[in-house]
């Protein structure tokens, strides 16, 4: 077994959360190194939604020219019932007034981005692949992590350690033996990502339909991709089921498995079946959460991102609330004389912040208008949406997720928000 004394923080995971709290520790200049378990980062799943809280935090690491390059400008949400009735628009990002845009971006391209950010500016070596880490142990003046690697077992010594490692976290299970699992919410997604042409001006984000009678999630993810102007288009669809399988993001699902629901979604904005039939590889992912947890720090070791908050992945925020941790820890490790200090602090800006998080996706992510507008109407056409749901209504409710999910543009208008 070979030992490699390394100071600083140990990033467990370069998925979302790993290296963007790489990218903020090397800029408050916090030594660090990052481990992760995949041997090669493919660019595996499909769209993430970068609000704009989120989107502040990775331009303030120079990553806005990376991001315009690659990812779709989001401009508005759109809401629908499931015959095309249009329920409710509101302007997102730039457009609503928010000094920074709300980007619509496939995974693996804002991962790449990430990445090639941190082997400029931190070096290759920053990121060791097929390295897993397997166990935690912490004496007084740090921790040793055992890990996985292509050469065999190998122990990694560092001043703190960091849980970045997602919804199947290793270091949450080292630092919560007992907690609870998973807790399936009586629906599964399938995704997809297609090219087409645009739909709504190119730069929308629709939500439609509802959960009993099937509910869709779909916005373009890349401008352009041919040269003939067609986008990746990105889909979701959800249907209360009993629950499927476990959770896995590489999970391939069938379009038999879910097609029935939508056979008749064709709307003079957008051919949905023709769109889901046309996708290549469709990925199944049941809807799950976890309890929050009472505590993410245990001495030197602490949690982030979908290791410390799995969240339902509704209302845009698994990423975002990835990253908002990121600033909050590097700025508390910069600042603290002793580490472990430094993350008791982190924990204390954030762990009950991105619990109402994980609260509010379960039972009021803004996807509710559409439950309601559902309930109300028996799920069958309306004459008029105000008669159903009055439109003050139905901003008060998105007001209500941007202020717990902390992005109201009042807060951030004001310099806060994010917490
Ligand atoms: C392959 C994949 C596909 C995804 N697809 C989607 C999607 O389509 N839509 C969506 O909304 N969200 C998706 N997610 C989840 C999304 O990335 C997260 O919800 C969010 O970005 C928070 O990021 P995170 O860094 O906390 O976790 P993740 O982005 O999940 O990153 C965790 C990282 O830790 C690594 N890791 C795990 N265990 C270990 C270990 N023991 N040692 C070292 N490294 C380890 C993983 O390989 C991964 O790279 C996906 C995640 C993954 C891993």
């Amino acid at each position: 077994m070979s030992v490699s004394w390394d100071r600083g923080v140990l990033v467990v995971g370069a998925g979302i959360g790993g290296l963007t709290l790489a990218l903020q520790l090397h800029r408050v200049g916090v030594p660090f190194r990052v481990i992760e378990a995949a041997p090669w980062l493919e660019a595996i799943g499909v769209g993430v939604n970068i609000l704009p809280h989120a989107s502040r935090e990775l331009h303030e690491l120079g990553l806005g020219d990376a991001l315009d390059r690659v990812a779709i400008r989001t401009r508005e949400a759109r809401y629908y019932n499931r015959f095309g009735q249009a329920v409710h628009t509101e302007p997102l990002g730039a457009a609503a007034g928010y000094r920074w845009p709300q980007y619509s971006i496939h995974r693996g391209d804002l991962q790449g981005i990430l990445l090639d950010a941190l082997s400029a500016r931190a070096g290759t070596g920053s990121v060791q692949l097929g390295t897993r880490l397997v166990g935690i142990e912490q004496h007084e003046r740090g921790v040793r992590a055992a890990v996985e690697t292509r050469s065999g077992p190998a122990t990694i010594t560092a001043d703190v350690v960091v849980g970045c490692d997602g919804v199947h976290s290793a270091v949450r299970r080292e630092l919560h033996p007992g907690a609870s699992g998973p807790v399936y919410s009586g629906c599964t997604m399938w995704r997809g990502a297609t090219l087409w042409p645009p739909f709504l001006g190119g730069a929308a984000l629709v939500r439609a339909g509802w959960l009993a009678s099937g509910k869709m999630v779909i916005y373009p993810i890349r401008d352009d991709v041919d040269g003939q102007g067609n986008q990746l288009i990105n889909w979701v669809a959800e249907i209360e089921t009993p629950q499927r399988s476990d959770r896995s993001w590489n999970r391939e699902g069938s379009i038999d498995d879910i097609i029935e629901p939508f056979s008749d979604w064709n709307f003079d904005w957008l051919d949905v079946p023709g769109l889901m039939r046309a996708t290549g590889t469709i990925l199944e992912y049941p809807m799950v959460d976890q309890e929050p947890l009472e505590r993410w720090t245990s001495g030197r070791a602490t949690l982030l991102g979908d290791a410390a908050h799995p969240m339902v992945p509704r209302g845009s925020n698994g990423a975002g609330q990835a990253i908002l941790d990121t600033r909050a820890l590097a700025r508390a490790l910069a600042e603290a004389d002793d580490p472990a200090e430094a993350l008791l602090d982190y924990e204390s800006q954030r762990r009950e912040a991105t619990s109402r998080v994980v609260l509010q996706n379960r039972r009021n992510p803004p996807d509710a208008i559409l439950r309601e507008v559902y309930e109300r109407t028996g799920d069958r056409p309306f004459s008029h949406i105000e008669d159903v749901m009055p439109a003050a209504e139905r901003e008060r409710l998105l007001e209500s997720y941007r202020a717990v999910a902390g992005y109201s543009l009042d807060d951030l208008a004001r310099g806060g928000g994010g917490t």
